[in-house]
């Protein structure tokens, strides 16, 4: 995938051997243009672009996409399973324990997995997931604001 030119969505589809479809472009977009989105939020930006579509198609559509490579799929422990474009970098999630918001970390040293096991126990590591929790700034300037 050449840095310089983003190819559109109906080439990376084509690109990953899947067949070209109007939710799929739909669904690509949305997520490029997002921020972290779970399904619903995916499911209805998919709807207002291309009419009604099952909540099961959609999640049919992000697993061949994520598993295709397309897409990177994060899930916060007790939260829903959100989809984004930056795939392949092996970044990090932050996530919010008040309302949920998600960024980017990215690796603090080096490449995948970037974070070295203080034991491997004998298997061969390539990759690390690692999730911050805490309070995003908004979170945390209202839960001062709160303080007696
Ligand atoms: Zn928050
Ligand atoms: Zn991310």
């Amino acid at each position: 995938m050449a840095a310089s030119q983003t190819p559109t969505p109906a080439d990376e589809l084509r690109g990953a051997g899947l067949r070209v479809t109007a939710a799929r472009v739909a669904l690509l977009e949305i997520v490029r243009a997002g921020d972290h989105l779970g399904v619903d939020a995916i499911a209805s930006g998919v709807r207002d672009r291309i009419g009604h579509i099952s909540l099961q198609a959609v999640y049919d559509a992000l697993h061949a996409l994520t598993a295709a490579g397309l897409l990177r799929r994060i899930e916060p422990a007790g939260g829903q399973p959100r989809f984004e474009r930056r795939v392949g970098d092996n970044h990090h999630h932050i996530v919010c324990r008040s309302c949920g918001a998600v960024a980017d970390v990215d690796c603090a040293v080096g490449e995948a997995p970037c974070l070295t096991a203080s034991d491997d126990r004998g298997f061969l590591i390539d990759e690390a997931e690692v999730i911050y929790w805490g309070l995003c700034p908004d979170c945390s300037t209202a839960r001062s604001s709160w303080a007696p």
